[in-house]
């Protein structure tokens, strides 16, 4: 069985945090999302929050030096396991991650641009999330992803540490097919 830190690679909305969440509760992981902490950096109103509330509203990648150093402030002095949600979503915050910790396992949730944009758009209703309410922003995103993220899919196969999932099938098929890589993980 597999009890090394984990990575959820994947297009926005592709299921990485409730994926997450599941896996924490499961296994005992802590799960550290780089969406989550921006969010509450905008909302304490910092001088570096107001910089990320712009980035967010326009579906834009928030730059490398500013993510490395919150995810390095999360790891430093930090015990036990982990599953990162969100990070690395560029190559350099990925050569970054391996200067300052040891990744075995990347899941790589796969799923197609209408699934991603349809299910964005359900989040959004409840989310109350902005860049998830808006078509424009959603593209952005999806680019984004596609030009800085997905670079990341060979990076980690390249690496052998990559487990692709069918990211189409149901949360609990998911989740089931992915325990089972856990399981079989060496
Ligand atoms: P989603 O997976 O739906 O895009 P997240 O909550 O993971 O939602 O991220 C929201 C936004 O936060 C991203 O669109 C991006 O602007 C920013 N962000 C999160 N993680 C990173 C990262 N590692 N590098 C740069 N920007 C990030």
């Amino acid at each position: 069985m597999y009890n090394g830190n984990i990575i959820l690679l994947g297009a926005p909305g592709s299921g990485k945090g409730t994926l997450g969440k599941q896996l924490a509760e499961k296994y005992g992981y802590t799960l550290i999302s780089t969406g989550d902490i921006l969010r509450e950096e905008k909302k304490s109103g910092s001088d570096i929050g107001k910089k990320i509330n712009d980035i967010l509203g326009k579906g834009n990648l928030v730059p490398d030096e500013i993510v490395n150093q919150i995810v390095e402030n999360k790891l430093k002095n930090f015990e036990g396991q982990f599953i990162l949600d969100g990070f690395p979503r560029t190559v350099p915050q990925a050569q970054f991650l391996d200067t300052i910790s040891d990744i075995g396992l990347v899941i790589f949730l796969d799923v197609s641009d209408n699934t991603i944009r349809e299910r964005i758009l359900e989040r959004g209703k409840t989310s109350g999330r902005e860049d998830d309410q808006n078509v424009d922003i959603i593209n952005r995103r999806i680019i984004q992803y596609k030009t800085e993220t997905q670079p990341l899919v060979e990076f980690y196969k390249f690496k052998k540490i990559l487990s692709q999932i069918d990211g189409e099938n149901s949360i609990q098929e998911v989740f089931n097919l992915v325990q089972n890589i856990i399981k079989l993980w060496n």
